[in-house]
């Protein structure tokens, strides 16, 4: 998906305001009434109808007339919104080009102001396997319990969560976690390519023993990955491994735990035989008829692994990701859905967002340097407080005054 950050510098205070009062609107309302945004932005002389016009020229708002007039967000919304968050926060100032197109996911470059280079990964579920849930299940029926916005920002938590806390901070070679905002996360930028890209190594032996290693030590740290193969591991020049792609991982005390585990480990296998012609000391035949490796069974062999789990859900709560969050997205992930409990009325949840918005941080201006098809640096600033919404701008200029 194109992310056209340039026109973050032309949106206002006012903008923001009311793409915040659609987000909060969306908690409710999969399409958000438009007199309801109105209610909850409280722009005066009725100003958020004008406002919703030109978000909606821009893409970030979608419109939907077919039971209500009303709007929600698009994900250029979202990733906006996201994005200002914490250009103001000063985790970074620049965003740059294009460098992951995941299943569920866009990755770009961003720069801190020191001039650092992160990458930036925006959640996208539901692009994918939501429209496989909706297909397959009874799904509409359920439609305001699991929105795409909800469970792109759980597998955002999820991910910053597990990289920082239950990876990162036990020595597994991770990207080092930044920071997080709903489905957005920054992380360090890994050197190098994923495996799939590697079509020779000069080292294959070592290189596979560290990645099944890995899988072990990961199991014994009480963590299955859920998607181990060769376009979730990168590698560099030194063939140095470094994981990546974390909101599938399960405990090992999940109930499918032993099929993700040999999952994992067949990958690898296949893989390493596939393209690097490694073979293996012993063989069996996997549920394909094909065969897999055990290479060295008994340290393969899940159930013999001594597992450390119990630590771990403390551990990720503290962070802020709880054991329910957990069930939502493994809920989602295998495509169950349930039912909505809460036992609070949709009025009284539509007056909260009327008063929540207040508290929101809204104003404020953000300096933000895009970079753009060339790869030359644009300085431009986030719109904010005191700035209009028509600003004249020349593609390419240096740093655009707002006032
Ligand atoms: P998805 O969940 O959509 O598969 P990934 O996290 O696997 O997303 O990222 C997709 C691609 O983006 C990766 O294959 C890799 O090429 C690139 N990528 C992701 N994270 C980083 C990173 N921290 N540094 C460098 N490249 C990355
Ligand atoms: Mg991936």
């Amino acid at each position: 998906m194109k992310l056209d950050v340039n026109m973050l510098r032309y949106l206002s205070k006012e903008d923001f305001r009311v793409l915040t009062a659609v987000e909060m609107g969306m908690r409710n309302h999969e399409i958000v009434p438009s007199e309801l945004i109105s209610r909850i932005a409280a722009l005066k002389h009725g100003g958020t109808y004008k406002v919703m016009k030109n978000l909606l020229k821009h893409k970030l708002l979608h419109h939907d007339s077919s039971k209500y007039d009303g709007f929600r967000l698009t994900y250029l919304g979202y990733d906006f919104l996201a994005i200002k968050t914490l250009v103001n926060r000063g985790v970074f100032a620049a965003v740059g080009r294009q460098i992951g197109v995941g299943k569920e996911s866009d990755i770009f470059e961003v720069a801190t102001e020191d001039g650092t280079v992160l990458a930036m990964k925006l959640h996208r579920l539901g692009r994918v396997s939501f429209r496989a849930v909706k297909s397959k299940r009874d799904y509409l029926r359920h439609r305001n319990n699991f929105n795409w916005l909800y469970l792109s920002r759980l597998a955002a938590l999820k991910e910053f969560a597990f990289m920082k806390v239950a990876l990162g901070e036990h020595g597994f070679p991770v990207p080092n976690a930044v920071d997080c905002n709903r489905h957005c996360v920054i992380m360090s930028l890994v050197q190098g390519y994923p495996l799939v890209q590697v079509k020779q190594l000069q080292n294959p032996e070592p290189v596979f023993e560290t990645i099944v290693g890995l899988i072990v030590r990961l199991a014994e740290h009480g963590l299955i990955h859920c998607d181990f193969n060769e376009f979730n591991l990168m590698i560099d020049d030194d063939e140095k491994i470094t994981m990546i792609d974390f909101p599938q991982m399960v405990s090992v005390s999940h109930r499918n735990a032993q099929m993700y585990f040999d999952r994992d480990v067949e990958c690898v296998f296949k893989f390493f035989r596939k393209r690097y012609n490694l073979s293996f000391h012993e063989y069996t035949v996997d549920a394909d008829g094909e065969d897999v490796g055990t290479y060295e069974s008994n340290r393969l062999c899940f159930s013999s692994i001594s597992k450390d789990a119990i630590f771990l859900d403390k551990e990720l709560a503290a962070s802020g990701f709880s054991t329910k969050d957990q069930e939502v997205i493994e809920k989602f992930i295998e495509g169950a859905v349930e039912e909505n409990n809460s036992d609070t009325d949709e009025e009284t949840r539509d007056d909260e967002c009327v008063s929540a918005i207040n508290e929101q941080n809204i104003e404020g201006v953000g300096s933000l340097h895009l970079q753009d098809e060339d790869e030359q640096t644009i300085d431009c600033v986030v719109a904010g407080e005191d700035n209009d919404t028509e600003h004249d701008h020349q593609a390419g200029e240096s740093s655009v005054p707002l006032t």
